[in-house]
């Protein structure tokens, strides 16, 4: 045994009694602390939150995850009479033909589902005056020199000015000779146009506003769960246009915040018209036909049972149709390829307030 290793032996109980010291106060830490309150209350946190968020937790469908539902119809002043009694029938309808869908009235801006309407006239108005105020304070322009001849420009094909950045105003031949045409081209920056006054209209963006568009529908998702809607109508320059018999364009956003999708439209004949005049009955079918449309089709009803029952009555039928996310369109309206707005023909893209291929 050399010097070194009986000093160690010597000291080694006192090395031996501190560490089996340290172990033990570690154990009896460790032990406690899984004794303590904190994680069996997260645990009961944790299970109670998979109780209460989501009290349809049966379907694996997109689906609110309680009911009823609170609304609010915004604006009734554009709305008029007329679209709001079309809109609160449509509610009533799915209320009685349904046993668990529900809606409340309500004051707030944070209900489940914001109904408003947005006369298009007004905000269009508001829209021109921005822009003219843009073009005396904001107005930017730049010169372009050609050597031939030219009799038209066009901005954004060519290149010179980028149509999500720029909105082009107006352009003008400066000097116009046959060797050296100088154009000035005039344009904003969309990045400058203020958002000031469609906050009151309660719209989110300008491109809301285009004329081409009637109104939508938007929901937010969180995976299969819905947690807010908003239908937007938009008052024609020509008046409100609804349906006599059955609230059948309300009935039809209605449904696409519940989470429904539209049906596959049937070969349409260009002497006949549609071949099959069954999905257009349907209340999902994209285009709206006030005379074929009269109600709401039972595998929606059953459907609709089935969700909010969680599971005790109805079915989803395969005929149903989900949506998947994103954006929702009017009647006869189709998502852009970018499923951000809506434009009147499928796979079109929305480009300062207009749709094009
Ligand atoms: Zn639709």
């Amino acid at each position: 045994m050399n010097k070194k290793s009986k000093k160690f032996t010597k000291k080694h109980p006192v090395w031996t009694g501190i560490i089996i010291f340290l172990v033990f106060v570690f154990i009896i830490n460790l032990f406690s602390s899984n004794n303590q309150e904190q994680p069996k209350e997260n645990k009961l946190i944790k299970e109670l939150k998979i109780s209460t968020e989501d009290d349809f937790s049966m379907t694996n469908k997109l689906h609110w995850d309680h009911m009823p539902l609170t609304y609010i119809i915004k604006d009734n002043a554009n709305c008029g009479d007329l679209q709001i009694n079309k809109m609160l029938e449509a509610l009533e309808i799915l209320e009685n033909k349904t046993s668990y869908v529900k809606f409340i009235k309500s004051n707030s801006s944070s209900a489940d589902l914001i109904i408003q309407c947005v006369d298009v006239g007004a905000v269009q108005e508001s829209y021109f005056e921005e822009i003219e105020r843009l073009k005396k304070d904001k107005l930017n322009c730049i010169e372009k020199s050609y050597n031939y001849k030219k009799d038209s420009i066009s901005t954004y094909t060519e290149g010179i000015l980028n149509k999500s950045e720029q909105l082009f105003i107006n352009a003008s031949k400066k000097k116009y000779l046959d060797s050296n045409t100088i154009w000035v081209i005039c344009y904003i920056n969309i990045s400058d146009i203020s958002y000031e006054n469609i906050e009151n209209y309660g719209i989110d963006d300008w491109k809301d506003i285009s004329n081409t568009v009637l109104g939508d529908a938007r929901q937010i998702t969180e995976g299969n769960i819905i947690t807010g809607g908003k239908i937007n109508l938009y008052k024609p320059e020509n008046g409100w246009s609804v349906c006599t018999d059955f609230p059948a364009k309300e009935m039809h956003e209605l449904l696409h915040i519940l989470g429904f999708g539209h049906v596959e439209e049937p070969y349409f004949d260009p002497y006949y018209g549609y071949v099959d005049l069954e999905p257009v009955k349907d209340i999902m079918f994209p285009y709206s036909y006030c005379t074929l449309q009269k109600t709401i089709q039972q595998k929606y009803i059953s459907c609709l049972n089935y969700i909010y029952s969680n599971g005790k009555i109805g079915f989803c039928s395969e005929e149903v149709n989900f949506l998947n996310s994103g954006i929702l369109c009017f009647y006869g309206w189709y998502p852009t390829r970018d499923n951000q707005d809506c434009c009147p023909e499928p796979n079109m893209e929305f480009v300062n307030g207009y749709c094009r291929y």
